[in-house]
């Protein structure tokens, strides 16, 4: 009689809350180990010449060199593949690396990418830097101008990436009617959805081709490693990934085991910073001292009705709001807070705030930043899953001066 589990294939497609718990964790571990072990071999060794050379060319599932494929890694591509519906799924050392990886495997010189300004910073230089240095033809359309978004697209495109909802003032962009329209044209239609995860939002189920993560952020949670993860349509998470093991920004196995851990809690920790974002959206915006509170939850958020569509699961645990008065009263107000930490990152169990000025879009000039429409006075606020009234009432103290 065996001891294990069902192979989680076996049973009933569970729901997000039970698969992010379960999923990609079967298979016949080390000794019987309940728990996904972290296999730091780098090679996987063969005494059979003909298994070794199956497995080297695919024909057999295992693994042959670190670089390519590990035991550990592959559960926590597995997992993610299972939370966002996708086909396949592959990781990367960093977000940035998935990103990159992907934008450079699925484009060529020549061919047209259209996204929108409000990217993450790194994604954004990609746009403005690197791609165009190989001939890429870039269009970046204002976010919030649906009508040129749609005649970017219409003029013919290879990718379309969106990013929703974005960093830092929480834009809107609606996936399923961009997509639709992007594959009228033939495109590949792309999606970051590090911030508002599969428990609030699944892309691919709205019509993206592709997936990406920084798991860094809310997939792991804790802010202890650093990783990203590419999912979706089989043959072209096979393209990346067939360019990801040679140009080797692989996922190491102690991250992905820490990414794992973290998302087994997803669904708890998301639905807490859910809460806790609309909670203190709401609270702020009553405030006399924010001049303005941005987040999609908010009845009167410009694309709320799009979100509520889109984001079944809740919007997400990151919100911003604007200071009345100049910059000062962002450099009082910060180092006052108690359950917070200033730092550059998001996603975490912990609140984590930053003021864009110093933060995510650091690298740009005033001018450009309200070019953005980022007040110098924001403030990018990263609910962890801390009681809300500790959080409410830290707000309060630290307003209060
Ligand atoms: C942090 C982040 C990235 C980059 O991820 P890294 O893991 O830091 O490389 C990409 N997109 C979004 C939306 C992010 O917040």
């Amino acid at each position: 009689m065996s001891h294990s589990p069902p192979a989680p294939d076996d049973r009933p497609a569970p729901h997000a809350a039970t698969q992010a718990v379960w999923g990609g964790e079967g298979g016949t571990h080390w000794e019987r180990a309940t728990q996904v072990p972290v296999v730091k071999s780098v090679s996987f060794g063969y005494d059979d010449l003909d298994e070794w050379r199956d497995v080297a060319l695919g024909v057999t599932p295992g693994h042959i060199y670190g670089r390519n494929t590990n035991p550990t890694v592959r559960c926590f591509e597995e997992k993610v593949r299972l939370l966002e519906g996708a086909a396949a799924a592959t990781s990367f050392a960093t977000g940035m690396a998935a990103i990159s990886d992907t934008l450079f495997t699925l484009l060529q010189p020549g061919e047209r990418v259209v996204s929108v300004v409000d990217t993450y910073g790194g994604t954004n230089r990609l746009f403005s830097e690197f791609l165009p240095q190989i001939g890429v033809d870039v269009t970046l359309c204002q976010t919030e101008d649906e009508a040129a978004i749609e005649r970017a697209i219409d003029g013919g495109l290879r990718v379309l990436y969106l990013e929703s909802p974005t960093n830092p003032t929480c834009k809107i962009l609606d996936i399923a009617q961009f997509a639709q329209r992007a594959h009228d044209r033939g495109a590949i239609v792309v999606v970051d959805n590090t911030f508002a995860t599969p428990i609030n939002q699944r892309p691919l189920a709205l019509g993206a081709d592709l997936v990406v993560h920084s798991a860094t952020k809310f997939l792991g949670g804790h802010a202890d490693a650093l990783g990203g993860v590419l999912a979706g349509d089989a043959k072209l998470v096979q393209s990346v990934f067939r360019r990801r093991e040679i140009t080797g920004a692989t996922l190491h196995p102690e991250a992905a085991y820490l990414l794992l851990r973290g998302m087994k809690t997803l669904a708890l920790r998301v639905e807490r910073q859910n809460f806790n974002a609309m909670t203190v959206a709401r609270h702020l915006r009553q405030h006399a001292r924010v001049a303005r509170v941005f987040y999609p939850g908010l009845e009167d958020h410009p694309n709320h009705d799009v979100a509520k569509r889109q984001m079944p699961g809740g919007f997400g645990g990151v919100l911003s709001f604007q200071l009345h008065g100049e910059f000062d009263a962002v450099k009082r107000f910060l180092p006052r807070l108690r359950w917070a930490h200033r730092a550059a990152n998001l996603g975490a169990v912990e609140t984590v705030v930053a003021p864009p000025a110093t933060g995510s879009h650091v690298e740009l000039t005033a001018e450009q930043r309200a070019a953005l429409g980022i007040p110098e006075t924001l403030v990018r606020y990263s609910c962890g899953i801390e009681d809300v009234r500790d959080l409410i009432g830290d707000l309060e103290q630290a307003l209060d001066d």
